[in-house]
């Protein structure tokens, strides 16, 4: 017998529709590429993507067309966001920072007939336009500018687009689980791999991410996505946004910490998100500027591991640090650091030492751990194996594949080693191809790091493995200076904080660490330039 209840597809269209109707006043601020700030609202926006949604109608676009986008935290990109999904077209966020050839490469294989850039990215879009071979449309995210006209031939401006569309027409009746937008993983090693999200399982994120234990994102709040839109659909904030109502603030293309210390003082930010490099970026301008950013409640902390030193420095401003991990093929959300009943009677410092691990799965999230002969390991914190999860918000098939990327039991593979404890608590020990096996045994180059990071004269730093004649590998740290350390001192500050086998036998120092598209250290960059650096010794 089935239930007699309404039959309501989960869409994109529907979260913006909501905010249209529901808090149509509600405000969004947004940096804008060229300087200065523009306020819009969730009204506005939501006119403007039905507008927009109208106008690729017109311009011939069929049901599923990809349109790329390259493109800061914007309003128009937020427009672009809501319009391309709710017209039932696939919106692809390009991360800039990826090289041309990738660039070329993804907008390719997307085949994307429109692509909307912003005006940081005209010169780029000009070199780019003869590769790309699905492209009809390159659109600038602005009002006419002939400059730019003159740059790329043929460029068409958002403006005047939107002018072509009709704000009164709905949007169409979608299927839920039709694909609504496309996201490809930074591709440290082969081609970038695009993950397609669909209508359902946005919307199912959207509201599980949302949750008191997650995000807990609520009307009263002021939410910055330092995390960029071109980076797995900044998380997920622009559509929790727009199903809660909550104002936005959308920081354009200036991340440094000045920036963003002025625009959360300025809007009275509540809650940030983005990845630690960020928030060392926004601690170093704090103590330049002298802001205790009153307005800050909590900052939203994922993509890489979060260095134990961050958490009592951003107590210091009364903000909670809450961790979170996740990946593209996760939508991302896969686990959030909130705190249970019992941690609340510890003290700070126990409760720091909780929160430093990447936390629990939400429901909609199943996680399992396997040791190398596939045999799934106990959940008592202490196994370590390789982190499997499976959801309705989880790759199934990358884009354009035939085979599914899943185990034969329907799990994914996320290529972390993590443990997980009674309670459900997990720690991403490392990522199983930077993992170092010395001798048969295991050691975490997050530990190596954490470590290095805590000595007050150590900036930043990469443990890697190195090739050994006797271990096959070993630890090497390669570390970034901050004040005065030699390599024997920071050498001895292990002593006592890992088993001895587990200090790396070499430090060495640099001016800089190879840092990719998504922000993270390269460490097989790393491992190319120094993997050899103990047999040359030896
Ligand atoms: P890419 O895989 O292209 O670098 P993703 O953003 O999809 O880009 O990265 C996902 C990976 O980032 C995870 O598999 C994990 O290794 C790492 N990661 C994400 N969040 C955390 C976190 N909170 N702690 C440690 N590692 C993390």
């Amino acid at each position: 017998m089935l239930g007699q209840m309404m039959q309501m597809p989960l869409t994109i269209g529907s979260l913006i529709d909501h905010a249209a109707r529901f808090h149509s006043a509600g405000e969004i601020v947004s940096v804008e590429t060229k300087g200065g700030v523009e306020n819009t609202t969730w009204g506005e926006v939501g006119a403007n993507a039905r507008r927009l949604a109208s106008a690729l109608r017109k311009l011939g676009l069929e049901p599923s067309a990809r349109c790329g986008t390259i493109a800061w935290n914007n309003r128009r990109h937020l427009e672009i966001y809501f319009g391309v999904a709710g017209g039932g077209f696939v919106c692809h966020t390009i991360n800039p920072r990826m090289g041309p050839e990738q660039m070329v490469y993804v907008i390719n294989h997307a085949e994307d007939q429109v692509l909307f850039i912003d005006a940081t990215f005209v010169p780029a879009a000009g070199q780019l336009a003869p590769a790309l071979k699905h492209t009809k449309h390159i659109v600038m995210m602005g009002p006419r500018d002939e400059a730019a006209a003159e740059a790329v031939p043929g460029l068409k401006f958002f403006d005047e687009l939107l002018e072509t569309g009709d704000a009164s027409e709905p949007f169409p009746e979608l299927d839920e689980n039709v694909a609504s937008s496309l996201c490809y993983t930074s591709g440290t090693t082969g081609d970038p791999k695009g993950v397609l999200y669909s209508h359902r399982s946005t919307v199912l994120h959207t509201i599980v991410g949302n949750q008191p234990d997650a995000l807990n994102i609520s009307a009263v709040d002021t939410v910055l996505p330092v995390v960029p839109m071109f980076h797995v659909n900044a998380w997920g904030v622009p559509y929790i946004a727009a199903m809660t109502g909550c104002k936005l603030v959308l920081p354009g293309p200036n991340l440094d910490g000045t920036s963003l210390v002025n625009l959360i003082d300025s809007t009275e930010t509540t809650l940030a998100l983005g990845v630690p490099t960020i928030w060392m970026g926004l601690l170093a301008a704090l103590k330049e500027t002298g802001s205790k950013v009153p307005s800050l409640t909590r900052t939203v902390v994922g993509g890489s591991a979060l260095p134990p030193s961050m958490i009592p420095k951003f107590a210091e401003y009364g903000v909670d640090l809450i961790h979170a991990w996740g990946m593209t093929e996760t939508s991302p959300l896969g686990s959030v650091n909130q705190l249970l009943q019992r941690h609340t009677a510890l003290t700070a410092d126990e409760q720091a030492a909780i929160r430093l691990g990447q936390g629990r799965a939400p429901y909609g999230v199943d996680l399992r751990i396997l040791d190398e002969e596939g045999n799934i390991l106990p959940h008592d914190g202490k196994s370590q194996g390789d982190l499997q999860i499976r959801g309705p918000w989880i790759v199934d098939t990358y884009f354009g594949k035939d085979t599914s990327a899943l185990t034969d039991d329907g799990w994914f593979d996320t290529g972390d080693v993590a443990t997980i404890d009674v309670e459900g608590f997990m720690i991403i020990r490392d990522r199983s191809k930077d993992i170092i096996k010395s001798g048969g045994e295991w050691i975490s180059t997050v530990t190596l790091e954490n470590i290095a990071i805590s000595h007050p004269a150590i900036a930043n730093a990469a443990a890697i493995a190195a090739l050994h004649e006797k271990w096959d590998e070993r630890p090497v740290l390669v570390a970034i200076k901050s004040g005065e350390v030699t390599e024997e001192e920071l050498l001895a500050f292990y002593k006592g904080k890992v088993e001895s086998w587990q200090v790396p036998d070499r430090v060495l120092f640099v001016d800089e660490l190879p840092i990719g598209s998504t922000g993270k250290v390269q460490k097989n960059k790393l491992r190319e330039e120094f993997g050899n650096v103990l047999l040359a010794d030896s």
